[in-house]
């Protein structure tokens, strides 16, 4: 009998967002003229910039022409893209050959394909509080799963340790849910630490284009990066394309471990496993990193930013320890003594009509904290905090 991957009814169930939609509804049929305040999700709320969405119409159109019509794509991507994603990185500092730039359908489904890379038994330690794929994808797997808790005292940003015993390392800067992000002295931790060992770190860089400071925005800007990490990264949060569907991930060509170089591996996974990512959708993408694209999208950030800036005024005026919001579209708070995160979570519902999303649900460490997501309009954002004024007065 054929025997089944049992390592799927290992996997905890989620009840965060379900959890947190049923509270909203139930709250909602008692009070049904309340209004609700969404800074619970980590979904976008501003539409595509005007660029990508005019190439997405013109490449549909070229689908039913027979002179501009596109059949297969390559695999590993539309050259003109990879190319596209090599100069977005000579922003940071850093080189790429666009060989090394690998089209994807979004970092979700990166993260969980990218670990055919490696062997099962190779544990795999996920900082946290995670973005839950992590885990999953590792457990999926048979992958033992190491936590690394983030916390007050490493300011939610945990550097490696002489006692760890990591093969692959989950990094997320800026973090998700946090909105911690690494200094270069932070991933140079990382970086030194994984090429010493011999790990690979799986660099999730989704948040990269909400950085303001002067910190890193890619891995490879690390000296030593380029033979000890993978970076995955993805449209959806810097262009508004979690509806949309397109990412890359980055494998340098001198990335190998036990005598299989990744890059060539990748090349050889991605034309056996997909058949590329559609022309329409990359043809997007291409008009997000035009000049004029870069320039529209940016419109949209500025709104997040100054959005997380003021959930951030607002949390510390109510008497909030808080991190993130600078550099990351999160905002994570710390809930008043005594209360666990579900219980802050009752509060802002029924007290203040806030929905925010409770810290548990992205790992132990999380518990004690609630995030607030910036993707909400302007006018949400300003009415939460004169409710948030309130929480300070008790
Ligand atoms: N990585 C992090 C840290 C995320 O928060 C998310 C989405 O929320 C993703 C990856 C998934 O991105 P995508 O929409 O490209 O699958």
């Amino acid at each position: 009998m054929l025997k089944a991957n049992r390592h799927y009814l290992e996997l905890k169930d989620s009840y965060l967002f379900h959890g947190i939609k049923l509270k909203v509804n139930a709250y909602l049929k008692e009070h049904p003229n309340a209004e609700i305040l969404r800074l619970g999700i980590g979904d976008v709320t501003r539409p595509l910039c005007p660029a990508a969405v005019e190439a997405l119409e013109r490449a549909a159109r070229d689908q039913g022409t027979f002179d501009r019509f596109h059949g297969y794509m390559p695999e590993c991507g539309d050259p003109a893209l990879r190319e596209a994603i090599a100069k977005h990185y000579e922003k940071f500092g850093v080189k790429i050959d666009p060989e090394e730039a690998f089209v994807s359908s979004g970092a979700s489904d990166e993260l969980g394909d990218i670990l055919s890379l490696f062997d099962p038994a190779s544990p795999a330690l996920i900082m946290e509080p995670a973005y839950p794929a992590y885990v999953d994808a590792s457990v999926i797997m048979g992958r033992r799963v190491i936590h690394l808790a983030g916390n007050l005292e490493n300011g939610f940003l945990p550097l490696p340790g002489l006692d760890m015993e990591a093969d692959l390392i989950y990094l997320c800067s800026p973090n998700n849910p946090t909105g911690a992000t690494y200094d270069k002295a932070g991933l140079k931790a990382w970086v030194d630490y994984a090429n010493e060992r011999g790990a690979v770190i799986l660099f999730d860089a989704a948040y990269e284009a909400f950085i303001r400071d002067d910190l890193p925005h890619s891995i490879f800007q690390i000296p030593g990066a380029r033979t000890c990490a993978i970076e995955i990264c993805s449209l959806s949060k810097t262009a508004g394309f979690t509806g949309t569907r397109l990412g890359y991930t980055v494998i340098p060509k001198e990335l190998e471990r036990d005598g299989v170089n990744f890059n060539r591996a990748w090349v050889r996974d991605r034309t056996t496993r997909t058949n590329g990512v559609s022309y329409i959708l990359q043809q997007g993408g291409l008009a997000v990193f035009s000049p004029e694209g870069q320039k529209q999208l940016e419109d949209n950030l500025s709104v997040y930013r100054e959005n997380a800036r003021v959930l951030k005024e607002a949390l510390n005026g109510a008497g909030l320890w808080t991190c993130g919001g600078q550099n990351a579209p999160y905002v994570w708070a710390e809930c008043p003594e005594g209360v666990d995160s579900w219980r802050f979570f009752d509060i802002l519902l029924k007290d203040y009509q806030i929905v925010a999303t409770p810290g548990a649900g992205f790992g132990e460490s999380g518990e004690g904290y609630i995030r607030f997501s910036s993707f909400a309009s302007p006018e949400a954002v300003r009415e939460a905090a004169r409710r948030l004024a309130k929480l300070a007065k008790g």
